[in-house]
Protein backbone atom coordinates (compact mmCIF):
# COMPACT_ATOMS: atom_id res chain seq x y z
CA UNK A 1 0.00 0.00 0.00
CA UNK A 2 1.42 3.60 -0.96
CA UNK A 3 2.47 5.96 1.61
CA UNK A 4 -0.41 8.35 0.38
CA UNK A 5 -3.24 6.03 0.87
CA UNK A 6 -2.42 4.90 4.02
CA UNK A 7 -2.16 8.16 5.75
CA UNK A 8 -5.61 9.02 4.31
CA UNK A 9 -6.75 5.84 5.25
CA UNK A 10 -5.43 7.00 8.77
CA UNK A 11 -7.17 10.31 8.46
CA UNK A 12 -10.51 8.49 7.62
CA UNK A 13 -10.69 6.29 10.77
CA UNK A 14 -10.48 9.08 13.06
CA UNK A 15 -14.03 9.81 13.16
CA UNK A 16 -15.66 6.46 12.12
CA UNK A 17 -15.03 5.33 15.57
CA UNK A 18 -16.79 7.88 17.36
CA UNK A 19 -19.31 7.68 14.91
CA UNK A 20 -20.35 4.62 14.86
CA UNK A 21 -20.50 4.81 19.05
CA UNK A 22 -22.54 7.51 18.65
CA UNK A 23 -25.10 6.27 16.06
CA UNK A 24 -25.63 2.69 17.38
CA UNK A 25 -26.20 4.57 20.69
CA UNK A 26 -28.40 6.78 19.54
CA UNK A 27 -30.37 4.61 17.34
CA UNK A 28 -30.74 1.68 19.98
CA UNK A 29 -31.84 4.79 22.58
CA UNK A 30 -34.40 5.79 19.85
CA UNK A 31 -35.13 2.48 19.43
CA UNK A 32 -36.34 1.72 22.95
CA UNK A 33 -38.48 5.12 23.14
CA UNK A 34 -40.43 4.17 20.44
CA UNK A 35 -41.15 1.00 21.87
CA UNK A 36 -42.53 1.92 25.26
CA UNK A 37 -43.82 5.11 24.55
CA UNK A 38 -45.37 5.27 20.42
CA UNK A 39 -47.90 2.83 19.40
CA UNK A 40 -46.05 2.32 16.31
CA UNK A 41 -45.48 -0.99 14.79
CA UNK A 42 -41.62 -2.99 15.15
CA UNK A 43 -41.26 -2.09 11.81
CA UNK A 44 -41.69 1.57 11.70
CA UNK A 45 -39.99 1.68 15.00
CA UNK A 46 -37.07 -0.17 13.25
CA UNK A 47 -37.23 2.05 10.25
CA UNK A 48 -37.03 4.94 12.27
CA UNK A 49 -33.89 3.86 14.67
CA UNK A 50 -31.80 3.01 11.29
CA UNK A 51 -32.75 6.61 9.87
CA UNK A 52 -31.30 7.70 13.26
CA UNK A 53 -28.66 5.69 13.00
CA UNK A 54 -27.35 6.88 9.56
CA UNK A 55 -28.01 10.35 10.15
CA UNK A 56 -26.23 10.13 13.86
CA UNK A 57 -23.02 8.36 11.83
CA UNK A 58 -23.12 10.83 8.90
CA UNK A 59 -23.23 13.77 11.08
CA UNK A 60 -20.77 12.98 13.82
CA UNK A 61 -18.47 11.50 11.45
CA UNK A 62 -18.36 14.83 9.36
CA UNK A 63 -18.03 16.82 12.20
CA UNK A 64 -15.25 14.52 13.74
CA UNK A 65 -13.31 14.24 11.18
CA UNK A 66 -13.35 18.57 10.24
CA UNK A 67 -12.39 18.85 13.75
CA UNK A 68 -9.65 16.13 14.44
CA UNK A 69 -8.13 16.47 10.71
CA UNK A 70 -6.57 19.22 10.02
CA UNK A 71 -4.68 19.27 14.10
CA UNK A 72 -3.44 15.95 13.81
CA UNK A 73 -2.17 16.92 9.85
CA UNK A 74 -0.12 19.51 11.90
CA UNK A 75 1.10 17.15 14.70
CA UNK A 76 2.23 14.68 11.66
CA UNK A 77 3.78 17.47 10.32
CA UNK A 78 5.77 18.34 13.57
CA UNK A 79 7.10 14.81 14.20
CA UNK A 80 8.12 14.14 10.26
CA UNK A 81 10.32 17.03 10.68
CA UNK A 82 11.79 16.02 14.17
CA UNK A 83 12.64 12.74 12.48
CA UNK A 84 14.30 14.57 9.68
CA UNK A 85 15.84 17.15 12.17
CA UNK A 86 14.28 19.76 9.79
CA UNK A 87 13.12 22.78 12.49
CA UNK A 88 10.91 25.20 11.64
CA UNK A 89 9.39 27.70 13.69
CA UNK A 90 5.97 26.78 15.07
CA UNK A 91 3.39 29.27 16.73
CA UNK A 92 1.85 27.64 20.37
CA UNK A 93 -1.31 26.35 18.96
CA UNK A 94 -4.59 26.82 21.06
CA UNK A 95 -7.72 26.23 19.00
CA UNK A 96 -10.92 27.08 20.35
CA UNK A 97 -11.78 23.50 21.70
CA UNK A 98 -8.35 23.73 24.12
CA UNK A 99 -8.62 19.83 24.46
CA UNK A 100 -6.01 17.02 24.90
CA UNK A 101 -5.12 17.09 21.31
CA UNK A 102 -4.10 20.86 21.48
CA UNK A 103 -1.72 19.73 24.30
CA UNK A 104 -0.03 17.09 22.52
CA UNK A 105 0.43 19.70 19.50
CA UNK A 106 2.01 21.94 22.20
CA UNK A 107 3.72 19.68 23.76
CA UNK A 108 5.33 17.92 20.23
CA UNK A 109 6.28 21.85 19.72
CA UNK A 110 7.91 21.92 22.67
CA UNK A 111 9.80 18.94 21.95
CA UNK A 112 10.58 20.19 18.89
CA UNK A 113 12.25 23.39 19.90
CA UNK A 114 14.11 21.29 22.74
CA UNK A 115 15.60 18.90 20.16
CA UNK A 116 16.52 21.79 17.91
CA UNK A 117 18.45 23.57 20.64
CA UNK A 118 20.21 20.28 21.79
CA UNK A 119 21.28 19.72 18.15
CA UNK A 120 23.04 23.19 17.86
CA UNK A 121 24.67 22.84 21.27
CA UNK A 122 25.86 19.34 20.34
CA UNK A 123 27.11 21.05 16.86
CA UNK A 124 28.64 23.65 18.75
CA UNK A 125 30.75 21.31 20.70
CA UNK A 126 31.51 19.20 17.60
CA UNK A 127 32.80 22.36 15.56
CA UNK A 128 34.94 23.68 18.66
CA UNK A 129 36.58 19.94 19.05
CA UNK A 130 37.29 19.86 15.45
CA UNK A 131 39.05 23.69 15.49
CA UNK A 132 40.42 22.70 18.96
CA UNK A 133 42.29 19.36 17.52
CA UNK A 134 43.14 21.06 14.42
CA UNK A 135 44.81 24.26 16.80
CA UNK A 136 46.38 21.33 19.03
CA UNK A 137 48.21 19.59 16.61
CA UNK A 138 49.49 22.52 15.00
CA UNK A 139 51.07 23.87 18.16
CA UNK A 140 52.55 20.20 18.93
CA UNK A 141 54.14 19.76 15.75
CA UNK A 142 56.50 22.78 16.32
CA UNK A 143 58.22 21.45 19.30
CA UNK A 144 58.54 18.06 18.73
CA UNK A 145 60.13 18.54 14.92
CA UNK A 146 62.54 21.35 17.24
CA UNK A 147 63.27 18.33 19.67
CA UNK A 148 64.06 15.78 16.58
CA UNK A 149 65.89 17.75 14.75
CA UNK A 150 68.20 18.51 17.87
CA UNK A 151 68.36 14.35 18.46
CA UNK A 152 69.17 13.78 14.95
CA UNK A 153 71.81 16.38 14.57
CA UNK A 154 73.03 15.05 17.75
CA UNK A 155 73.26 11.12 16.58
CA UNK A 156 74.56 12.50 12.85
CA UNK A 157 78.11 13.13 14.67
CA UNK A 158 77.13 16.27 16.67
CA UNK A 159 77.53 14.43 19.93
CA UNK A 160 81.64 14.17 19.35
CA UNK A 161 81.52 17.82 19.88
CA UNK A 162 80.88 18.89 23.82
CA UNK A 163 79.73 22.40 23.25
CA UNK A 164 77.23 21.67 20.44
CA UNK A 165 76.32 18.68 22.57
CA UNK A 166 75.06 21.07 25.57
CA UNK A 167 74.18 23.47 23.92
CA UNK A 168 71.26 21.34 21.57
CA UNK A 169 70.31 19.42 24.80
CA UNK A 170 69.61 22.44 26.44
CA UNK A 171 67.78 23.31 23.32
CA UNK A 172 65.64 20.25 22.86
CA UNK A 173 64.99 20.98 27.24
CA UNK A 174 63.35 24.09 26.23
CA UNK A 175 60.94 22.25 23.65
CA UNK A 176 60.39 19.35 26.82
CA UNK A 177 59.14 21.78 28.61
CA UNK A 178 57.60 24.26 25.97
CA UNK A 179 55.60 21.18 25.59
CA UNK A 180 54.53 20.68 29.45
CA UNK A 181 53.53 24.26 29.67
CA UNK A 182 51.10 23.57 26.22
CA UNK A 183 49.73 20.04 27.86
CA UNK A 184 48.78 22.10 30.97
CA UNK A 185 47.24 24.94 29.74
CA UNK A 186 45.57 22.76 26.80
CA UNK A 187 43.65 21.16 29.68
CA UNK A 188 43.06 24.16 31.78
CA UNK A 189 41.01 25.48 28.73
CA UNK A 190 39.18 22.40 27.54
CA UNK A 191 37.68 22.22 30.86
CA UNK A 192 37.02 26.15 31.25
CA UNK A 193 35.52 26.16 27.57
CA UNK A 194 33.53 23.17 27.80
CA UNK A 195 32.12 24.47 31.21
CA UNK A 196 33.50 21.20 32.83
CA UNK A 197 35.40 23.25 35.04
CA UNK A 198 33.28 24.99 37.85
CA UNK A 199 33.87 28.56 39.61
CA UNK A 200 34.14 27.63 43.42
CA UNK A 201 33.28 31.51 44.47
CA UNK A 202 33.79 32.03 48.16
CA UNK A 203 34.71 34.81 50.32
CA UNK A 204 38.80 35.52 49.42
CA UNK A 205 41.23 37.83 51.45
CA UNK A 206 42.16 39.89 47.86
CA UNK A 207 45.06 41.38 49.71
CA UNK A 208 46.59 37.46 50.28
CA UNK A 209 46.29 36.38 46.94
CA UNK A 210 47.96 39.08 45.17
CA UNK A 211 50.99 39.31 47.64
CA UNK A 212 51.14 35.62 47.20
CA UNK A 213 51.24 35.87 43.62
CA UNK A 214 53.69 38.39 43.54
CA UNK A 215 55.95 36.62 45.58
CA UNK A 216 55.79 33.53 43.46
CA UNK A 217 56.87 35.79 40.67
CA UNK A 218 59.45 37.43 41.67
CA UNK A 219 62.08 35.09 40.98
CA UNK A 220 61.02 35.28 37.30
CA UNK A 221 61.11 39.18 37.83
CA UNK A 222 64.63 39.51 38.75
CA UNK A 223 65.66 36.82 36.12
CA UNK A 224 64.69 39.19 33.39
CA UNK A 225 65.09 42.30 35.11
CA UNK A 226 61.61 43.40 35.96
CA UNK A 227 60.68 44.81 38.57
CA UNK A 228 56.82 44.31 40.53
CA UNK A 229 55.46 47.24 42.49
CA UNK A 230 51.99 47.04 44.35
CA UNK A 231 50.75 49.74 45.68
CA UNK A 232 49.50 48.60 49.32
CA UNK A 233 45.56 48.17 49.94
CA UNK A 234 43.18 47.44 52.92
CA UNK A 235 44.28 44.47 54.26
CA UNK A 236 40.46 43.37 54.91
CA UNK A 237 38.94 43.66 52.14
CA UNK A 238 37.43 40.52 50.86
CA UNK A 239 36.04 39.53 47.52
CA UNK A 240 33.88 37.17 45.76
CA UNK A 241 36.08 34.23 43.67
CA UNK A 242 36.97 31.06 43.48
CA UNK A 243 40.85 31.68 44.65
CA UNK A 244 42.94 29.51 42.50
CA UNK A 245 41.31 30.75 39.55
CA UNK A 246 42.05 34.29 40.70
CA UNK A 247 45.21 34.06 41.24
CA UNK A 248 45.78 32.17 37.89
CA UNK A 249 44.00 34.98 36.23
CA UNK A 250 46.77 37.29 38.18
CA UNK A 251 49.80 34.98 37.56
CA UNK A 252 49.09 35.17 33.63
CA UNK A 253 48.83 38.92 33.80
CA UNK A 254 51.84 39.24 35.82
CA UNK A 255 53.49 36.91 34.14
CA UNK A 256 53.16 38.57 30.69
CA UNK A 257 53.80 42.32 32.30
CA UNK A 258 57.31 40.54 32.55
CA UNK A 259 57.29 38.35 29.06
CA UNK A 260 56.68 41.41 27.06
CA UNK A 261 58.61 44.36 28.86
CA UNK A 262 62.69 44.94 28.87
CA UNK A 263 65.27 44.79 31.04
CA UNK A 264 64.76 47.95 33.60
CA UNK A 265 60.76 47.51 32.89
CA UNK A 266 58.57 47.79 35.72
CA UNK A 267 55.20 45.81 36.28
CA UNK A 268 52.43 47.35 38.73
CA UNK A 269 49.59 46.19 40.47
CA UNK A 270 46.77 47.82 42.16
CA UNK A 271 43.17 47.59 43.31
CA UNK A 272 41.23 50.46 43.25
CA UNK A 273 37.13 51.49 43.53
CA UNK A 274 35.87 50.27 40.19
CA UNK A 275 33.42 53.51 39.47
CA UNK A 276 30.77 52.27 37.53
CA UNK A 277 29.92 49.75 40.33
CA UNK A 278 30.33 50.77 43.56
CA UNK A 279 29.48 47.06 45.17
CA UNK A 280 33.21 46.36 43.11
CA UNK A 281 36.71 47.02 42.69
CA UNK A 282 39.08 46.90 39.90
CA UNK A 283 42.11 45.33 39.45
CA UNK A 284 44.64 46.47 37.11
CA UNK A 285 48.05 45.28 36.32
CA UNK A 286 50.17 48.15 34.37
CA UNK A 287 53.75 47.12 32.49
CA UNK A 288 56.48 49.43 31.09
CA UNK A 289 56.47 46.75 27.83
CA UNK A 290 56.36 46.59 24.26
CA UNK A 291 53.05 47.50 24.24
CA UNK A 292 50.05 46.19 21.60
CA UNK A 293 48.72 47.48 18.79
CA UNK A 294 45.41 48.72 18.40
CA UNK A 295 44.08 46.10 15.79
CA UNK A 296 45.49 43.20 18.12
CA UNK A 297 44.11 44.59 20.95
CA UNK A 298 40.68 42.69 20.34
CA UNK A 299 42.35 39.50 19.27
CA UNK A 300 45.09 39.02 22.30
CA UNK A 301 41.77 36.75 24.27
CA UNK A 302 41.31 34.33 21.27
CA UNK A 303 43.28 30.94 21.69
CA UNK A 304 46.88 30.58 20.18
CA UNK A 305 46.82 34.21 18.69
CA UNK A 306 50.24 35.62 19.54
CA UNK A 307 51.49 38.90 17.66
CA UNK A 308 54.42 37.85 18.06
CA UNK A 309 54.78 34.18 17.55
CA UNK A 310 58.33 33.86 18.51
CA UNK A 311 58.99 36.29 20.65
CA UNK A 312 55.72 34.60 22.99
CA UNK A 313 57.75 31.25 21.98
CA UNK A 314 60.80 31.87 23.25
CA UNK A 315 59.49 33.29 26.65
CA UNK A 316 57.87 29.90 26.83
CA UNK A 317 54.51 30.92 25.81
CA UNK A 318 51.29 28.84 24.67
CA UNK A 319 49.47 31.38 23.50
CA UNK A 320 46.74 30.57 25.96
CA UNK A 321 47.10 32.80 29.03
CA UNK A 322 44.59 35.09 28.36
CA UNK A 323 42.38 32.60 26.62
CA UNK A 324 42.15 31.32 30.11
CA UNK A 325 41.97 34.49 31.98
CA UNK A 326 38.83 35.48 29.96
CA UNK A 327 37.14 31.86 30.16
CA UNK A 328 37.50 32.45 34.37
CA UNK A 329 36.07 36.20 34.53
CA UNK A 330 33.11 35.12 32.67
CA UNK A 331 32.52 32.53 35.10
CA UNK A 332 32.64 35.11 37.57
CA UNK A 333 30.28 37.13 35.71
CA UNK A 334 33.30 39.72 35.64
CA UNK A 335 34.62 42.65 33.30
CA UNK A 336 37.97 42.22 31.86
CA UNK A 337 39.67 45.18 29.94
CA UNK A 338 42.88 45.70 27.98
CA UNK A 339 44.56 49.01 26.88
CA UNK A 340 47.63 49.20 25.18
CA UNK A 341 49.68 51.23 23.12
CA UNK A 342 52.55 50.43 21.58
CA UNK A 343 56.49 50.93 23.15
CA UNK A 344 54.63 52.48 26.05
CA UNK A 345 52.95 49.35 27.76
CA UNK A 346 49.53 47.68 28.75
CA UNK A 347 47.16 47.72 31.15
CA UNK A 348 45.23 44.47 32.19
CA UNK A 349 42.47 45.32 34.47
CA UNK A 350 39.27 43.53 35.70
CA UNK A 351 36.78 43.53 38.66
CA UNK A 352 35.39 41.57 41.17
CA UNK A 353 32.56 41.93 43.60
CA UNK A 354 33.53 43.16 47.02
CA UNK A 355 32.27 41.43 50.56
CA UNK A 356 30.43 44.23 52.17
CA UNK A 357 31.20 44.44 55.70
CA UNK A 358 28.94 46.20 58.00
CA UNK A 359 29.63 48.12 61.14
CA UNK A 360 27.43 47.33 64.01
CA UNK A 361 26.33 50.79 63.81
CA UNK A 362 24.50 50.10 60.41
CA UNK A 363 23.40 46.89 61.22
CA UNK A 364 21.15 48.59 63.79
P1 LIG B 1 51.29 33.88 25.40
O1 LIG B 1 51.47 32.55 26.01
O2 LIG B 1 51.77 33.94 23.99
O3 LIG B 1 51.84 34.99 26.24
P2 LIG B 1 48.70 35.02 25.98
O4 LIG B 1 47.35 34.47 25.67
O5 LIG B 1 49.03 35.25 27.38
O6 LIG B 1 49.71 34.06 25.26
O7 LIG B 1 48.83 36.39 25.21
C1 LIG B 1 48.49 36.46 23.84
C2 LIG B 1 49.38 37.47 23.14
O8 LIG B 1 49.03 38.78 23.57
C3 LIG B 1 50.84 37.32 23.43
O9 LIG B 1 51.46 36.40 22.59
C4 LIG B 1 51.37 38.73 23.21
O10 LIG B 1 51.60 38.92 21.83
C5 LIG B 1 50.19 39.60 23.62
N1 LIG B 1 50.36 40.11 25.03
C6 LIG B 1 49.81 39.57 26.14
N2 LIG B 1 50.14 40.29 27.22
C7 LIG B 1 50.91 41.29 26.79
C8 LIG B 1 51.57 42.39 27.43
N3 LIG B 1 51.49 42.60 28.74
N4 LIG B 1 52.27 43.25 26.66
C9 LIG B 1 52.34 43.07 25.31
N5 LIG B 1 51.76 42.07 24.65
C10 LIG B 1 51.04 41.18 25.37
Amino acid sequence: MSKSKKKSGLYFQIGLRIALYASILSAISVFIVLCFVSETDIKTDLFFSSLVLILVFILVYLTETRIQQNRLRVLNRIIKNIARKRFQEYEDITTIYNDEVDYVIRQSIRANKMVEKEIQRLNQIENYRKEFIGDISHELKTPIFAIQGFIETLLNGALEDPEVNEDFLKKAMRNVNRLIFLTKDLMEISRLETGEMKSNVEEVFLHDVIVDVIESLTYKAQRDDVRIDFEEFDKNMQVYADRNQIKQVLINLIENGIKYNSAGGRVNVSVEEYLKNESKVIIKVKDSGIGIDDKDIERVTERFFRVDKSRSREKGGTGLGLAIVKHILEAHNEHFYVESKVNEGSTFSFTLKKVEIFTEEENR
